[in-house]
């Protein structure tokens, strides 16, 4: 007869064991008076089967079933005593664990909000009707996320966790593949991603083909030292970025040649001003950019974006051969071919080494000391070239976790919030 009743407040998993239920729409809340039917039960000190009742006492416990208003479950709980020793004790309690005054149902409910890295602990707090430092306590008994264990291919990059943090950067592991995070290491330093490789078994380590990273000399080192089989690569991206900084650079340089002022040598201030307007030009996938006519405001005039490169590269020889050498760069990076790359890099790292401009050298150089990571970064699983693209994503997700991070000021507990939200299949404990 309470079949909708109990439906309702998702307790039909207990449906056979209620003997009464009564629902009351109090100002502030909703009451849910519950009396569960008398059942066969044992002394749990002398474990004798005569039994008498002994009084009644009401358990109150937050059931959230609506986000609207509070549910307070009051559990009319029977106690016992044994005919035989005097032992006083309860009925057995199905809605929470033994001193706990939250429903199971409200737990799992809380936990599952908090699966969305972009709900916070004050948010489900507000939710659910309870503080936040009681969410807080519940995500801290409930999630305790190991280590994944390694796959072929681990991305490794870092993320800047400020305030939630005694190290300013930590460092996350993700598997390329499954684009799950294998782990949150409080730091990057060197020394101590050594000492938590080390600890890794052998046999795990020996799986691992593949680190994909930055140039970052402390990834590289530490890896080189703990995993002797494991190939590196270099993100491309990250090369590719680098590359863009320098030409970012040699431009600025260049405009600012032209700027209309006294005591520069030269001004011209059409340089000056298309340089500067059309600064992508020089950065961006020329094929990417728009192909119809584009105004040049201060001038009126509409140019196709042939004719504006044509334009910016007439300016100045050294940021025209800087462009040609990027762009060959480019054009490489996303043709070439793990097996055969390595002519057109050697050629590519001489002419960048022997270039005009000191930037171009610097970054020969760069090429040169990450020469084989650099070809590593063409192998391909599952005809997908490695990347630290997954990470990308991921530590998004991960900014937005500290961004809204109330409540969040512990290492551990962030890198649960981390692993839990993201990997979607952390086991809740229950404790
Ligand atoms: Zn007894």
């Amino acid at each position: 007869m309470y079949d909708d009743t109990i439906h309702i407040l998702q307790l039909s998993h207990l449906k056979d064991k209620i003997e009464h239920i009564e629902v009351r729409a109090e100002k502030q809340s909703l009451e849910v008076m519950i009396l569960l039917k008398r059942s066969i039960v044992m002394c749990p000190k002398c474990e004798s089967k005569f039994i008498r009742f002994h009084s009644y006492s009401y358990r109150k416990i937050i059931h959230s079933i609506s986000t609207g208003q509070p549910c307070i479950l009051k559990f009319h709980q029977r106690k016992y005593q044994c005919k035989v020793c005097s032992r006083v004790f309860n009925e057995d309690n199905p809605f929470t664990t033994k001193h706990a005054n939250i429903s199971h149902y409200t737990r799992l409910s809380i936990l599952n909000y908090l699966k969305d890295f972009n709900h916070t602990f004050t948010d489900t707090a507000a939710l659910f009707h309870l503080s936040i430092q009681r969410v807080i306590d519940i995500f801290d008994q409930a999630v305790d996320a190991r280590r994944r264990s390694l796959p072929e291919v681990i991305c490794i990059d870092e993320v800047y966790t400020n305030k939630m943090n005694k190290y300013k950067y930590a460092c996350v592991l993700l598997d390329f593949k499954a684009s799950k995070v294998i782990d949150v290491i409080s730091t990057r330093h060197k020394n101590y991603l050594i000492q938590y490789f080390s600890r890794i078994p052998k046999a795990e380590k020996d799986e691992v083909k593949v680190f994909v990273m930055d140039m970052w000399d402390s990834y590289r080192e530490a890896v080189q030292l703990t995993f002797p089989k494991a190939m590196i690569a270099i993100d491309s991206f990250h090369i590719i970025r680098t590359l863009n900084d320098v030409i970012r650079n040699i431009r600025i340089r260049t405009q600012n040649k032209y700027r209309l002022h006294k005591s520069s040598p030269e001004h011209d201030d059409m340089y000056y001003y298309m340089l500067k307007k059309f600064h992508y030009f020089l950065v961006k996938n020329y094929e990417n950019i728009y192909d119809g006519k584009i105004r040049i405001a201060k001038y009126n005039m509409y140019w196709h974006k042939s004719e504006i490169l044509d334009y910016l590269l007439s300016i100045d020889d050294d940021l025209k051969s800087a462009y040609r050498l990027k762009e060959r760069y480019r054009e490489f990076n996303l043709t070439a071919e793990y097996d055969t790359c390595d002519d057109e890099l050697n050629a590519l790292i001489y002419a960048f080494r022997n270039h005009s401009l000191v930037e171009l050298r610097v970054f020969g150089k760069t090429l040169e000391k990450w020469k084989i990571e650099i070809q590593n970064s063409f192998l391909a699983f599952n005809k997908r070239r490695v990347s630290n693209g997954p990470i990308e994503s991921t530590n998004s997700k991960i900014k937005t976790i500290i961004k809204t991070a109330n409540g969040i000021r512990k290492f551990t507990r962030f890198r649960n919030r981390v692993m839990f939200a993201i990997n979607k299949d952390i086991p809740i404990q229950n404790k």
